[in-house]
């Protein structure tokens, strides 16, 4: 037995190059508002709505958003009387939308171009155990109505305190930095991003010193976000989520997703391409296979529709292209790694820094899922582009020796 622990299995995630996903969750660019949020999930005439999780004003960016744009956006087809809705995407929102248009009668069908349901909530199952791959808290617990399902079903969740991470190879984040950021980004100019806030900061950091700015602006925007900080809005960039009563799944996020697809008409391995809306419906396009129904849902992510992936007949509204423009996506990487011994000290969630700014990993104990010592990594900052090279096992080698060297002091 290894004293750091032997590698019994390994699961990496590749969000940022996976082109259904092209990055882990939506956010504000220095140009954008949360008014762009509403922008793009405003319906298009009346046959034509984008949802998902980054058409929510104030809980974007997390699965619970996710489910409440797609139940918003079947009660806005159902109200209008549509008979025959086909809903793009089999994730969060569109398993949502789909369950409540079937509720209301409404005859539903479902495309993912995934070969599986659940879109950026999705699971691994490493050493006889599941764990998430991309979503992995039900965040705001108490004003979430995943939570609420999650309980229903009797599934056992488990608190992550994200205000006391236990900082490996390094000084905790001294008391009050909070404030300061947030008053900073509070004032920022129209249209600044967050390194002007931050080279301004460090130009007079007291009563600070500018590592504890670089390592607490690592903490908490890089590994929230995962995008570059010249890019993300200083004023609206750090929207509402982490610690705010944060559980995580035992037996993960498809324990819900499987549930909600129980019985829906989903076809799998169907990527939509083009959606041509005119005055008597909406003919959808995916391959050779074309179907005019009353109207359409569209739930793919940001990245997905700034690419054009998805053709629209006529286009979409300039209003709904400028939004799409001011949203983005950042990176943030997992990996999940189980070992034979815990080698790690027992606190729950780990950070760590470095190697270099900008560069942060974060860590969850998910031990307790069954007993078999298991670590859930998370990566962000420019080190992903060296890091997240090779096959699945380098990374996870790499990632492992990064925990274990953290450990080692
Ligand atoms: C690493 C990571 C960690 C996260 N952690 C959390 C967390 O802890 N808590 C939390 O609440 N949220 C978290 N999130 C965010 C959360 O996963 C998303 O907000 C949520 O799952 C989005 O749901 P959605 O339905 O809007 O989009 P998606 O889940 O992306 O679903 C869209 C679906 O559309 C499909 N699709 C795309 N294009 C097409 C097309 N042309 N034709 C057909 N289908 C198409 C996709 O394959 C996908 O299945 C995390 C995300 C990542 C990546």
């Amino acid at each position: 037995m290894s004293i750091m622990g032997r590698l019994l299995g390994s699961a990496v995630s590749r969000w940022g190059e996976d082109p259904w996903a092209r990055g882990s969750w939506s956010l504000i660019g220095r140009h954008g508002t949360p008014q762009d949020r509403v922008t793009l999930g405003t319906p298009v005439g009346d046959r034509l709505r984008i949802a998902g999780e980054a058409t929510h004003p104030t809980r974007a960016g997390m699965t619970h958003g996710a489910y409440e744009q797609g139940v918003a956006a079947a009660a806005w087809a159902a109200d209008l009387g549509h008979r025959r809705v086909e809903v793009v995407g089999a994730g969060m929102a569109g398993l949502a939308a789909a369950r409540a248009l079937t509720q209301r009668g409404v005859d539903v069908r479902i495309w993912e171009a995934r070969d599986r349901i659940g879109g950026r909530a999705a699971a691994a199952e490493v050493a006889g155990a599941a764990f998430d791959l991309g979503a992995n808290w039900l965040q705001q617990y108490d004003d979430n109505v995943l939570a609420r399902l999650a309980e229903r079903l009797g599934l056992t969740t488990v608190v992550t305190d994200f205000r006391d991470p236990l900082v490996l190879g390094g000084e905790p984040i001294p008391h009050g930095l909070e404030e300061d950021l947030r008053e900073r980004l509070a004032v920022a100019a129209p249209g600044a991003s967050i390194a002007d806030v931050l080279d301004r900061w460090l130009r007079d950091p007291a009563p600070w010193t500018p590592d504890e700015i670089r390592r607490f602006i690592d903490a908490e925007i890089v590994m929230d976000s995962g995008a570059p900080l010249s890019w993300l809005s200083a004023r609206h960039g750090v929207e509402p989520g982490v610690g705010q009563g944060d559980r995580w799944i035992v037996g993960g996020y498809r324990l819900l997703t499987t549930h909600l697809a129980e019985g829906l008409d989903i076809r799998l391995n169907r990527p939509v391409r083009h959606l041509r809306v005119g005055p008597d419906g909406v003919l959808l396009t995916s391959g050779d296979d074309a179907m005019q129904v009353d109207a359409v849902i569209v739930t793919a992510p940001v990245p997905v529709l700034a690419a054009g992936v998805v053709t629209f007949e006529p286009p979409l509204p300039e209003s709904h292209r400028t939004a799409l423009s001011h949203l983005g996506a950042g990176r943030v990487e997992k990996v999940i790694l189980r070992f034979d011994r815990r080698f790690w000290p027992e606190h729950g969630y780990y950070r760590v820094h470095g190697p270099a700014d900008t560069c942060i990993s974060e860590w969850l104990d998910a031990t307790v899922a069954d007993g078999v010592p298991t670590l859930v990594g998370l990566f962000a900052g420019p080190w992903l582009d060296t890091l997240w090279t090779g096959d699945d096992a380098d990374i996870a080698a790499r990632a492992a020796e990064v925990i274990r060297a953290a450990v080692n002091g």
